[in-house]
């Protein structure tokens, strides 16, 4: 057993990210103390706090983890679940700081975590829980327009993201871009539209441009085209779900959906917004009347299919069941779904793996957009939507008098539409993720790496080190 390894055998997360960047770090040449620097986390806060809970003081464990201030502020999504611990918490900071750099985001990388079930504890209680955490973080530093900005991420939305911005406004007011705090707001509450959705339409167009490459698509021996392509998707938390509604509306065949209490299974596919429906009437996605049952839902992961995204937590695919896996490309929406084990196994049976670092980024490229936003106190498209409806109706006119044919009202409608906020943070965002794909893959091919997660580890790394080079090191 290396010293890397746990009891069971199995690696840290951390030491996970770690082998993947070492990986990486073969196709770099640069001074060693340089790479040493990136790769570790700079900041580790862990917490306790006392809440009190009905008639009982609770003590509260959390973390937030600032990976690097290589470009600030920090960036990354806060977390509920019992499962937070620091290696988690540090090695999902270290991805945000990869993903950052990969779609051309300027931020350094963090990650937060409250170690709680949301699921077991009243609103009232879980808000209580947020404000302290928010003021904990106020009073060391570590939030702040500048300094680090928090986001949703597992068992954490819109609802939470609130609460941080009004305790930091209530502790900071008069901080004119106080907004600029926190992201994934509402969009009343000086959200962006678009931010919701934006993890699962990231991991959609990113997929989306893969199977467009045909080249690609023969080495796994699929037709080019999401159209009739079979999915499988595991979770249905926010990035699953607007995942799967998206895969479905473009023609692919969502035939399972696996959730904590079980999958469910179709081969002719699901509907995914009847699916949503029996899950928010039932609490549960289990007896869904157009599938079948499957009890234990990790076998939901190797069922026949050509592309399966894992969209809620790390480790899923492991060293024991990755030969099992059928299909021939995996999306990683969530945060290290694959063990380094797995990942070794899998590359050997040709799939391939669209990984996290550059496939889920679509939420901080949103969470960007959101920030700038917030730091210039106005609605995108505000400025130049009449106007530029103005110049459309004028290039109209033209168009109709040169060829002397009048256009539909339809068309007129759809031709003349300046861009709403909605329009321009998807446009934005659809650009970010096909160049990401094709920078990763133009890498890939040129310095002959292995793998996607390889060549995006060397894009990033490379950034960074830019970034560092640039900016000197502080005596
Ligand atoms: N929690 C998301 C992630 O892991 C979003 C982070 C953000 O928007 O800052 O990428």
């Amino acid at each position: 057993m290396s010293k890397n390894q746990n009891k069971t055998g199995s690696y840290s997360f951390f030491n996970c990210i770690e082998k993947n960047f070492d990986k990486a770090a073969r196709f770099i040449s640069i001074e060693k103390g340089l790479l040493e620097q990136i790769k570790a986390c700079n900041s580790v806060y862990r917490m306790h706090f006392p809440v009190k809970i009905g008639k009982e003081i609770k003590v509260i464990e959390a973390y937030r983890v600032q990976h690097s201030h290589h470009k600030l502020p920090c960036k990354g999504g806060i977390r509920y679940s019992m499962k937070v611990n620091q290696d988690e918490i540090m090695t999902l900071a270290a991805l945000m700081t990869y993903k950052c750099a990969i779609v051309d985001v300027p931020f350094g990388g963090a990650k937060g975590g409250i170690k709680i079930d949301p699921q077991t504890i009243s609103s009232e209680n879980i808000e209580k829980i947020t404000r302290r955490y928010t003021s904990e973080l106020i009073k060391k530093n570590f939030i702040g327009p500048g300094i680090d900005v928090p986001a949703p991420d597992y068992g954490t939305g819109e609802r939470e993201m609130s609460w941080i911005f009004d305790t930091f406004l209530s502790l900071r007011s008069g901080d004119i871009d106080a907004l600029a705090c926190v992201t994934g707001k509402p969009v009343s509450q000086g959200g962006v539209r678009g931010r919701k959705e934006a993890t699962g339409l990231g991991v959609f167009y990113g997929i989306r441009e893969l199977c467009h490459v045909k080249e690609e698509m023969s080495s796994v021996g699929l037709d080019v085209g999401l159209v009739g392509k079979k999915i499988i998707i595991q979770g249905l938390g926010n990035v699953g779900y607007h995942a799967a509604s998206f895969f479905h509306e473009s023609g692919a065949i969502i035939i399972a959906l696996a959730e904590r209490e079980g999958a469910i299974y179709n081969e002719k596919g699901l509907n995914v917004s009847k699916v949503f429906l029996h899950l928010k009437n039932n609490g549960s996605i289990l007896n869904f009347p157009e599938a079948k049952n499957i009890e234990n839902t990790e076998k939901a992961l190797e069922l026949e299919c050509d592309i399966l995204i894992p969209a809620a937590l790390e480790n899923v695919i492991h060293k024991n069941n990755a030969n099992h896996i059928k299909a021939k490309i995996i999306g990683e929406a969530a945060n290290g779904p694959i063990t380094p084990e797995a990942d070794e196994i899998l590359y050997k049976k040709g799939v391939i793996i669209v990984p996290d670092i550059y496939l889920n980024a679509g939420g901080v490229t949103v969470s960007y957009f959101e920030w700038l936003k917030n730091l210039s106190h106005v609605r995108y498209g505000r400025m130049e939507k009449k106007f530029r409806e103005n110049v459309n109706a004028e290039f109209l006119k033209v168009i109709e008098t040169v060829c002397k044919k009048k256009i539909s009202i339809e068309e007129k409608k759809m031709i003349l539409r300046g861009p709403r906020e909605i329009d321009l943070v998807r446009s934005g965002l659809e650009d970010t993720m096909i160049n990401g794909f094709h920078k990763i893959r133009d890498l890939k091919k040129s310095l002959k790496i292995e793998n996607m997660r390889t060549a995006a580890f060397v894009l990033s790394i490379n950034k960074i080190i830019d970034s560092y080079e640039k900016l000197g090191i502080f005596p």
